[in-house]
């Protein structure tokens, strides 16, 4: 393996301590303790495992965190209920809506009914709206983070090609909007582009969030590219991601590694977004 490993775990860290900094400041002006509030539905493990992670991070950052949790059987009504009452409630700063929900309400449908500057994870449709615009949003916490792995290893991005691989709308959609909103000249593909190698091996900075593991093969890589992972995937009890690591590795100029790349910094990025959200608050 000769790529650079992008440290997740350390570009985290260091995003944990500005907001611990940030946060002393706030509350040393007389700023309340920002509050988030989780809402999950059910007990699926990969909602249950991110809160439990939340609300791990949060106790380690002395910041608030709720979990509303709605039985596996609550109603989409139910739901929305919980977060107008999250919304009207001022001692709740953030409101962050975990998938899955009660079919066939969704993801946009309940983001959209929460007080939009409650929004932390860019999942109201203005916020998602004025990052299509290119305006300053809060952006979903994950892209962002991808975008700090970027940044702080001094990887170029204005005027390079960077190629996403999903449209998904917490990943891949809004790192493309991003990464255009950095210069960088972008093409999205997704399940339906047809010889997808044709269009990675032109990316300086490839991105794969699509959740298939092995997605991406070393043939499928220029050299010298910069690859982030979101992939998220379990194969035979493992943790892996989107992109064949070891080979990749071997010809990447720098890459995330799974776990330990893209997803710590989601949680980081999340301290963050939440102790700004009371920041402005506070300010307005
Ligand atoms: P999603 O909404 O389901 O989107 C997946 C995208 O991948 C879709 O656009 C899909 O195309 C595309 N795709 C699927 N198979 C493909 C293929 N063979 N070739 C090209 N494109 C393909 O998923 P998501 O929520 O964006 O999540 C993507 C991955 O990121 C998952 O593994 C998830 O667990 C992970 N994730 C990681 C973090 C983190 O913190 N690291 C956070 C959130 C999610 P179509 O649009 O055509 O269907």
């Amino acid at each position: 393996m000769t790529a650079r490993l992008l440290d997740g775990r350390a570009v985290a860290r260091a995003i944990r301590e500005e907001v611990a900094a940030d946060l002393a400041d706030f509350r040393a002006a007389g700023g309340p303790l920002p509050r988030l509030a989780v809402v999950q539905v059910g007990e699926d493990p990969a909602a249950a495992a991110y809160t439990r992670s939340i609300v791990r991070s949060f106790e380690g950052a002395g910041l608030a965190c709720t979990v509303e949790r709605l039985p596996a059987d609550g109603t989409a009504s139910s739901v929305l209920e919980t977060i107008r009452r999250l919304s009207d409630d001022p001692a709740v700063h953030g409101i962050l809506v975990q998938s899955p929900l009660p079919g066939p309400l969704t993801l946009a449908e309940a983001a959209a009914t929460m007080a939009a500057e409650k929004d932390v994870d860019g999942a109201h449709p203005l916020n998602v709206g004025l990052l299509a615009l290119g305006r300053p949003a809060v952006a979903p916490c994950t892209p962002v983070g991808g975008l700090e792995l970027l940044l702080r290893a001094e990887i170029p991005i204005a005027g390079r090609h960077a190629v996403v691989v999903g449209r998904g709308p917490t990943v891949g959609r809004p790192l493309a909007l991003l990464l255009l909103g950095l210069d960088a000249t972008v093409t999205v593909c997704h399940s339906r582009t047809p010889d997808l190698a044709s269009f990675t091996r032109e990316a300086d900075i490839l991105v794969a969030a699509a959740g298939r593991p092995g997605l991406i093969r070393a043939a499928m890589v220029k050299s010298g590219a910069t690859v982030l992972d979101f992939g998220v995937n379990e194969v035979d009890g493992q943790l892996v991601g989107d992109v064949a690591f070891n080979e990749v590795g071997e010809v990447a100029d720098a890459i995330t590694p799974v776990p330990g790349g893209t997803g710590p910094v989601t949680n980081a990025v999340l301290l963050r977004q939440v102790v700004q959200v009371a920041r402005r608050r506070t300010a307005g």
